[in-house]
C-alpha cells in the first residue's frame, strides 16, 4: 500500500493534478483518500478511522518503536486527532492551540495560540480541551474554546480570517474539530449543561462568511430566525415543546462533536446534545419529546435543509447527548447492500439507521443498560424502564449514566472482519428530583436536586470495554476488559490491527480475534484516538497523550504534561522522561483563618459550583486538599475577582457575594478536616 501511495505521488507528479499538489486538500482528495494521508477527523468523508496501510501488522507490531515525539505545555485534556496532508502533521491542544509538525522529522513548523480568555474555562462543561483541526485548500481551520472559527494559512500559521460563529456573552464552547465540505467549513457548539441554544453553522471557506445556520430546538419565542431550520421549527419541531425552564437557556441540544458527511447520499449527519435542563420535568413540565435534541439530523450541505431526523432519546432526561462518533458504511442487511450510519450512542445502543431515509435499521444494547429495557423497532423509540424518569423524588442510580456507554472518544471500522471497534464504558450515575429550581443565568442548570451527587449514593465500580461489535449480526465478536472505564479513542488498519490505549498502555489488538501483540508504555494517560500515515515508504502511528478532559483518569497522579508520540517500525526513540512534578506537602490546617460561614449554604455553593470540575478524578485540583482555602483573602481574591482568571478559574461575583465565599470556605474546611492529609503533585495548568 505504501507502494500504491508513491505511484499516486508519480501519477500527480506526470498529470500535473493541481489537486495533488500541495495545500490543495479538497473533496477528490478527502474522498479518494490516498492511504499514505489523514485528511479530516475521521480520515475520510465516511469517518471509519480505518487506514489501508499495512506495514505496521499482525507479523511486524512487534517491532514499532517511538520515531519522534513532541512536548506540550499543559497536563490538561488531548483530545485531537493529529492531520496529515503533504508531508505535514496538524493537530491541536487545549486551549484550541494549533501545532504544525514535519510529519517525518518531527521539527515544528509554527504554532497558533487564538489566546482564549482563561475565564472562558468556566464556559467549559468538560475542560478545555480541543478534538483538532480541518484542511481545505491551503488552509487550516480551528474551532476556538470562545466560539470563534479561524481560518490559518496551511504553511505558516497565520491567520487568514477570523469569525465568532457565537454569542460572546453566553456559555458557548467549541471544541470539535471543524469538518470541510464542499467549500463550507461546518462547525457546531457546545454548552446544553448552561444550556444554551444548539445550532450548526456553515461558513465559506476562503471568506468566513456565513453560509446556513440550523438550529437544533426552537427559538423561545416562537419566531423564525431567518435560518435554514426554520420550516422543521414551524412544521413539526417548535410543537414538541412545552412552557418550562428551557425558555430561559434555549433547550440545549448543542452538536459538539460528530459531523459526518456521506458523499453517496449528499447529506450531513449532525449528532445533537442533551437537552436542557437535563430535567425534563423542570425544562418542558415533563411533556413533549424537545425535537432536535439528543437526535441524530440529516441535512443538505448546499443549503442546510432539513431531510430527516432520528432521535434517540426522545425528552432526555439523562444528559444522552447523541454527538457520538456517525460513521457510514455499506453493510450488507437482508440480503443486498444498504448504506448506513452507525452511532454508539451514551445511552447504551448501538444504532443504524438508513443513511438516506433515516429508518431505523437496528438498536441493540453494546453494554449494560437498565434504563430502558429495548428499542421498540416500529415505533423507534426506546421502552422505557419504571422509574427511570425520577419524577417521584427518589434518586435513580442507572446505567449508562451521564458519562454514557460510550462518549466522544471515537470509534473505528475494519471493513473485512465487518466489525466496529467501541471504546465502551460502564459508569452508573444518578439522577433526583429537586425540592425547588431557580434558573442562573451563565451557570450549570441542570434541575437535577442534590441528593443525585451526595456521598451516600453508592454506585457500582465503573469499568470498560473495547467492544468489537458486527453491527449486521447485531453482537460483539470479541470485547477487552480494562479497569480503565475512560480511555482512548480507537484507529483500525489494513494491518489487521486496531490501536486502542488505557491509562499508560497503548496498545494494538489483532483486529480479527482481540489479542494484545503489542503494548507500549506511554507513561501517561491517552483518551484520543491515533492517526497514521505513511512518508517515504514508512508507516507511522501518531497519538495525543495527555490527561483526561471530562472524565479523568480516575485519578491519575502525577499528572503528565501533554505529548504526542509517533511510531514506526524500528523506532528508536526514547521520550525524555516527563518532568518531575512540583509536590505540594498536606494541608496545614492548624494554619488556616478560621471561617465563620454556614456550612449548610457552603455546601450547596459546592454543590452548584464546584464540584463538578473540582473532585478526585476530575480535572481541575480538590478544593479541599487546596491551600487557597486555608486565607480568606486569597480565596476571596480568586473565587469572587478571578485572580486565577488565566487557568480558566472565571470570577464568581455575577454568582455570589463575600459572605457566600465565607460559606464555601467554611464547608470546604470542615471537609478537608474531614479527610486524611494527603501529598499531592501541583497541577501545571499550562497555557
Ligand atoms: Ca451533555
Amino acid at each position: 500500500m505504501v507502494r500504491m501511495l508513491q505511484w499516486a505521488a508519480v501519477l500527480c507528479i506526470a498529470l500535473g493534478v493541481a489537486s495533488c499538489g500541495k495545500s490543495g486538500v479538497d473533496a477528490k482528495r478527502i474522498e479518494a483518500a490516498a492511504a499514505g494521508e489523514w485528511l479530516t477527523y475521521g480520515r475520510t468523508y465516511d469517518e471509519q478511522r480505518f487506514s489501508p496501510l499495512d506495514q505496521v501488522n499482525k507479523d511486524t507490531v512487534s517491532r514499532l518503536g517511538v520515531s519522534w515525539s513532541a512536548d506540550f505545555d499543559t497536563d490538561r485534556g488531548q483530545e485531537a486527532t493529529p492531520l496529515v496532508a503533504d508531508g505535514v502533521l496538524y493537530t491541536t491542544t487545549t486551549w484550541s492551540k494549533v501545532f504544525a509538525f514535519d510529519a517525518k522529522t518531527g521539527k515544528q513548523l509554527w504554532t497558533y495560540d487564538p489566546q482564549v480568555p482563561g475565564e472562558k474555562g468556566f464556559d467549559a462543561c468538560c475542560d478545555v480541551v480541543n478534538r483538532g483541526v480541518a484542511l481545505w485548500k491551503g488552509k487550516v481551520y480551528v474551532g476556538a474554546l470562545d466560539g470563534r472559527l479561524i481560518a490559518l494559512d496551511a504553511k505558516t500559521g497565520k491567520v487568514v480570517w477570523s469569525v465568532q460563529t457565537t454569542d460572546p456573552k453566553q456559555p458557548y464552547t467549541i471544541t470539535a474539530a471543524p469538518r470541510a465540505v464542499k467549500g463550507k467549513i461546518l462547525i457546531g457548539n457546545g454548552g446544553a449543561e448552561y444550556p444554551v441554544r444548539g445550532y450548526l453553522s456553515a461558513y465559506d471557506a476562503e471568506t468566513g462568511k456565513l453560509d446556513w445556520r440550523f438550529h437544533m430546538t426552537p427559538n423561545p419565542t416562537g419566531a423564525p430566525d431567518g435560518a435554514a431550520s426554520d420550516k422543521a421549527m414551524k412544521d413539526f419541531a417548535y410543537k414538541t415543546w412545552n412552557d418550562g425552564a428551557w425558555k430561559q437557556g434555549g433547550g440545549g441540544a448543542t452538536p459538539w462533536d460528530a459531523v459526518t458527511y456521506d458523499v453517496k447520499s449528499d447529506l450531513i449527519f449532525v449528532g445533537t446534545g442533551n437537552a436542557g435542563p437535563w430535567n425534563g420535568k423542570i425544562r418542558t413540565g415533563g411533556k413533549g419529546d424537545n425535537l432536535f435534541a439528543a437526535s441524530i439530523v440529516a441535512l443538505r450541505p448546499d443549503t442546510g435543509e432539513y431531510v430527516w431526523h432520528y432521535q434517540t432519546t426522545p425528552r432526555d432526561d439523562w444528559d444522552f447527548d447523541a454527538v457520538q462518533h456517525l460513521m457510514v458504511a455499506d453493510l450488507p442487511i437482508g440480503g443486498k447492500t444498504q448504506r448506513v450510519v452507525m452511532q454508539a450512542n451514551k445511552n447504551g445502543f448501538f444504532y443504524v439507521l438508513d443513511a438516506v431515509s433515516g429508518k431505523l435499521v437496528s438498536a441493540d444494547k453494546f453494554v449494560p443498560v437498565d434504563w430502558a429495557t429495548g428499542v421498540d423497532l416500529k415505533t423507534g423509540r426506546p421502552v422505557e424502564a419504571p422509574g427511570a424518569r425520577y419524577e417521584d423524588g427518589t434518586v435513580q442510580t442507572q446505567t449508562p449514566g451521564a458519562l454514557g456507554g460510550h462518549n466522544w472518544q471515537p470509534m473505528a471500522f475494519n471493513p473485512k472482519e465487518g466489525l466496529v471497534f467501541i471504546p465502551a464504558q460502564t459508569i452508573y450515575g444518578s439522577y433526583t428530583d429537586p425540592k425547588e429550581f431557580s434558573f442562573i443565568p451563565g451557570a450549570w442548570n441542570l434541575g437535577l436536586g442534590r441528593g443525585a451527587d451526595g456521598p451516600k449514593v453508592k454506585r457500582p465500580a465503573a469499568m470498560g470495554e473495547l467492544i468489537a461489535w458486527d453491527p449486521v449480526a447485531k453482537k460483539a465478536r470479541w470485547k477487552a476488559a480494562f479497569a480503565e472505564p475512560w480511555r482512548s479513542g480507537v484507529l483500525a488498519t489494513a494491518g489487521g490491527l486496531v490501536f486502542h490505549a488505557a491509562g499508560h498502555e497503548f496498545i494494538a489488538f489483532d483486529a480479527a480475534t482481540g489479542k494484545a501483540l503489542w503494548r507500549y508504555n506511554a507513561g501517561a494517560g491517552a483518551i484520543a484516538a491515533a492517526s497514521t500515515y505513511a512518508i517515504d515508504d514508512e508507516q507511522y502511528v501518531a497519538l495525543m497523550v495527555g490527561f483526561g478532559g471530562a472524565g479523568g483518569m480516575g485519578g491519575e497522579e502525577p499528572r503528565r504534561k501533554g505529548r504526542l508520540l509517533v511510531f514506526k517500525l524500528d523506532g528508536k526513540m526514547v521520550p525524555k522522561p516527563f518532568p518531575v512534578p512540583v509536590v505540594l506537602p498536606p494541608l496545614d490546617l492548624a494554619s488556616a483563618t478560621p471561617a465563620k460561614g454556614d456550612l449548610t449554604k457552603g455546601e450547596a455553593l459546592s454543590a452548584q459550583f464546584c464540584r463538578t470540575c473540582h473532585n478526585d478524578g476530575g480535572y481541575l485540583p480538590v478544593l479541599t486538599r487546596s491551600p487557597v482555602i486555608l486565607d480568606p483573602v486569597g480565596f476571596k481574591a480568586i473565587v469572587l475577582d478571578g485572580a486565577r482568571k488565566p487557568h480558566g478559574m472565571a470570577p464568581f461575583r455575577r454568582f455570589f457575594n463575600e459572605a457566600s465565599a465565607e460559606d464555601l470556605r467554611a464547608y470546604l474546611l470542615a471537609e478537608a478536616a474531614k479527610a486524611p492529609p494527603v501529598v499531592k503533585a501541583a497541577m501545571t495548568h499550562g497555557r
